[in-house]
């Protein structure tokens, strides 16, 4: 995994400005013909000849998206590139190009932003991608790092949250619900370590559910399956927030309603046995939790022949008229209103 190995702390002053950029960004390579030109100007030069390019932004602010007490450097300068090449590749296009900024305090020494770019490093290699700017800035107190992702795509091939139709099949890729597990399991042990700093916890039954939370991956996979299996959506969306909110935004952008079924949507073992233990409804941590980064999407029933029995695809239910709602089918075939709160719908069904 992404092991934070940095014991020194340079104190930034040494460095200015310019010293940091240069330190910190000399090992990025160029890999794609579409960047001209990159970091060291006023701006890089790119040109897609031909293709729709798209363009995406997130930022993350500490204490508000990340806790540093469980969150090594690394994992954070990697899921920060990750969280913005989820949302390209729900375009159903292919990142190419990033540019990354950073607001930091005193507080951190150079070889904790040493650690943050080999995350980003790490990622940008991984997934073949150009970093080609950004910017750097003082802050007082916390870390704020935001990444803008660009990405290349044919015209056609464009998938918008907009085009899911009646009777298209409801698709995910991967399991859900375990990142937020596993940010339950690290906050539980956060409270333990406050009380009793000794203690080695034993993490080894979570070990998924904590990758998935620490270390996520963007589905560009997907996106490439799909073009193999000449399968183009009709609509997709990358799950961020938990899949009742994902489904709502689909439903609404397509003017459509949908039934998911309890029974289908895909959970790891180690979601359900750590829910068991927690006590809390698996269905509702995979309905409200978020950070999957898995694509969420629809397809013709046309297309159903090419996905079935993809380990990596499974349809979790399907799409209807608008005036027939957005309902989850449970397990005992009660039909629930799937809601942005499904977590305080389904309380109240109990
Ligand atoms: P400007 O004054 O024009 O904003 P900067 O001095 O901020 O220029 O940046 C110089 C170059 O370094 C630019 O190419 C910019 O995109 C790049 N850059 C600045 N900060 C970062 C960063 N944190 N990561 C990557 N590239 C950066
Ligand atoms: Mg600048």
């Amino acid at each position: 995994m992404l092991e934070d190995k940095n014991p020194q702390r340079t104190s930034l002053e040494h460095l200015g400005e310019f010293g940091l950029i240069d330190h910190l960004t000399k090992n990025f390579d160029i890999k794609h013909k579409s960047t001209l030109t990159s970091i060291g100007d006023d701006a890089a030069v790119l040109n897609f000849k031909n293709k729709h390019i798209v363009v995406t932004t997130d930022l993350l602010v500490e204490h508000v998206h990340f806790d540093l007490s469980y969150m090594p450097l690394k994992h954070l300068g990697y899921k920060a590139v990750i969280v913005n090449l989820s949302d390209v590749y729900a375009m159903n296009a292919n990142a190419t190009q990033i540019t990354v900024s950073i607001a930091v305090s005193n507080r951190f020494p150079l070889e904790a932003l040493e650690d943050l770019y080999a995350g980003i490093e790490t990622a940008a290699k991984l997934y073949n991608i150009d970093v080609v700017g950004g910017d750097t800035t003082s802050s007082n107190k916390g870390l704020i790092i935001s990444v803008t992702a660009i990405g290349e795509v044919e015209k056609e091939d464009v998938v918008l949250r907009s085009g899911a139709k009646p009777n298209d099949l409801l698709v995910v890729s991967g399991d859900i619900g375990a990142a937020y597990m596993g940010l339950q399991v690290l906050e539980r042990e956060k409270e333990v370590f406050k009380v009793n700093p000794q203690n080695q916890p034993d993490l080894s039954m979570y070990t998924y559910i904590i990758e998935r939370q620490l270390k996520p991956e963007a589905r560009k996979d997907i996106v490439e399956l799909l073009k193999a299996l000449e399968v183009k959506p009709t609509s997709m969306i990358d799950i961020s927030d938990g899949l009742s909110s994902e489904i709502m935004h689909l439903c609404t952008k397509s003017e459509v309603g949908v039934e998911l079924y309890e029974n289908k949507i895909p959970l790891d073992p180690q979601v359900i046995s750590t829910c068991e233990e927690f006590e809390i409804d698996s269905t509702t941590i995979a309905l409200n939790g978020g950070e999957d980064y898995e694509l969420l999407m629809t397809i013709s029933q046309e297309d159903y022949p090419k996905i079935k029995g993809n380990p990596n695809l499974t349809v979790i239910g399907f799409i209807t008229e608008k005036d027939r709602g957005m309902h989850l089918i449970t397990r005992g075939e009660q039909a629930i209103p799937i809601t942005a709160q499904g977590w305080n719908a389904m309380k109240n069904e109990e």
